[in-house]
């Protein structure tokens, strides 16, 4: 296998969430305010915590506790990360799928559903049309088919990576797919992908059996559990983790990702470097069991914890949420948003100002243009990036060095941010985003220190702005 990346000894799967302790930890009594506001303050120290001290912040309950853990996570999101968000667009390459999972439009028993795969000159078509409205960063998606397989993964990347429009170029593909076998992530690693993510959807054993019949193979837990394992065994360094909210308790689930991050921590000294918490919604041929739909009140105090139990964690809300939310749940410690998102497959060419229901997996709550939410961001004071540098010059972890190492952000992330903020308002701002947006780099610069790393950053936007160079960064 000339050339694969080596396979470590695989771990031995093993169960490793205690449901009987997690729901142990949810039905004691509540904890008492001082009990929570240590944990608060262990967390602004910038440790991680522990399962346990998670549970005690779900467990916190009186309206004014809550409310101090959503100013400790907003503090923490500003105080660490500062005000960058990274955007992203998802693109759906093919929805056949063997599974049956009762929430999803794409399962096998709904035969209401258009089934479509991109070929690669669709794969490209949409690629283009992204690329022609800015985007840097895409998310593939994939049902479960053996269609899918790692070398058609790996053969999809490859093509996203070789298209190219205008100053246009994706430069960092992620994985959404189903969990493969260490061979299988070895493949895909060698077409240079990012992020691996495979959702759990829930980490409460009944329910998972319930939502995934057993003669599926996603109805084997421990397979999907250690999916990700699997992918640091092969060789990855970047996976993501997920929950589908609405299917039970969102306090459990809370616990199963902490518990889920804490382990591959544990296990490879690497812990995920993204954490997505879709919220269940309505979809073609699917009856939603509204028992464990979380309001969004209780949507931000999950937000709001997860930033304060793992903070070297990438936070991700996507378009499924509506603007108004998405807007809202922002300042809570998120750091990627999807925007200008279509997930009809071939959407980007061909889908009107509607949603089509049977063509896509499920109802988005925002399909406003990249442009709109760019400007929209920069009004509420957010820096919007597409920066990929960390990726591309071998700094994984940077959610951890930008926690850690003092300087880093202003070193590293917002000039960064600052040139692909630049390159969007060059080639594809509308006016009024561009004007936004010259003034934000304007503010930005005053805001950094003189010295070598400024005039190092004015330098290469006057490239950018002069001299048309493109792809910049430190
Ligand atoms: N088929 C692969 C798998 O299941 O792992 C790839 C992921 S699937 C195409 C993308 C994700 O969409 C799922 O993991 C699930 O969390 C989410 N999803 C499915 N149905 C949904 C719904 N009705 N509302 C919101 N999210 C949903
Ligand atoms: Fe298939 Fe994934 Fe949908 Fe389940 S969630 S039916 S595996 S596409």
């Amino acid at each position: 296998m000339c050339g694969m990346p080596a396979i470590q000894i695989p771990a031995k799967a093993y169960d490793f969430i205690d449901k009987a302790h997690l729901s142990g930890l949810l039905s004691g009594k509540r904890p008492d305010a001082g009990r929570i506001r240590e944990i608060i303050a262990k967390s602004l120290a910038k440790e991680a915590l522990s399962v346990e001290e998670t549970a005690v912040l779900v467990m916190a309950h009186e309206p004014e506790l809550v409310e101090e853990i959503f100013a400790a996570a907003r503090r923490l999101k500003q105080q660490v990360y500062g005000n960058r968000i990274v955007l992203f667009a998802p693109l759906y390459i093919g929805n056949n799928c063997v599974n049956d999972c009762s929430y999803c439009s794409f399962k096998r028993s709904n035969k209401g559903m258009v089934r479509r795969t991109l070929t690669q000159r669709e794969i490209r078509e949409q690629v283009v049309a992204l690329e022609d409205k800015g985007h840097k960063r895409l998310i593939l998606v994939f049902g479960e088919h053996k269609q899918y397989d790692p070398r058609f993964i790996a053969d999809t990347v490859r093509t996203v990576y070789a298209t190219r429009s205008g100053h246009g170029e994706i430069r960092r593909v992620n994985i959404n797919a189903a969990p493969l076998d260490h061979e299988g992530y070895a493949a895909i690693k060698e077409a240079g992908i990012g992020t691996y993510q495979i959702f759990q959807e829930t980490y409460h054993h009944p329910t998972y059996a319930r939502v995934h019949p057993g003669n599926t193979p996603k109805g084997d837990y421990l397979y999907r559990l250690h999916g990700l394992s699997r992918a640091f065994e092969a060789g990855l360094d970047d996976v993501g983790l997920g929950v589908l909210f609405g299917l039970y308790d969102w306090r459990f689930e809370v616990l199963g990702l902490v518990s889920h991050a804490l382990h591959l921590q544990h296990c490879y000294n690497v812990g995920p470097h993204t954490i997505s918490f879709p919220r269940l919604r309505p979809a073609h041929g699917v009856e939603v069991d509204s028992r464990y739909l979380v309001s969004d009140y209780d949507f931000k105090r999950i937000i709001a914890i997860l930033r304060l139990a793992v903070p070297y964690t990438g936070l991700i809300l996507t378009a499924r949420e509506t603007p108004e939310v998405r807007r809202e749940l922002m300042a809570f410690g998120v750091s990627q948003i999807d925007a200008g998102s279509r997930i009809e497959l071939g959407g980007y060419t061909e889908a009107g100002d509607a949603q089509v229901m049977e063509r896509e997996q499920f109802c988005l709550g925002d399909i406003r243009p990249l442009d709109e939410v760019m400007a929209e961001l920069m009004r509420d004071g957010y820096l919007p990036s597409f920066c990929t540098s960390c990726y591309r010059s071998g700094r994984t972890g940077e959610h951890f060095m930008e926690f850690t190492i003092p300087g880093f952000i202003k070193e590293f992330c917002t000039p960064n941010a600052l040139l692909t903020l630049q390159e969007y308002l060059e080639d594809y701002a509308s006016p009024g985003t561009r004007a936004a947006g010259e003034a934000l780099v304007a503010e930005e610069l005053a805001k950094l220190r003189d010295g070598d790393v400024k005039d190092a950053l004015c330098a290469r936007l006057a490239d950018i702005r002069e001299k048309r160079r493109r792809d910049c960064y430190f």
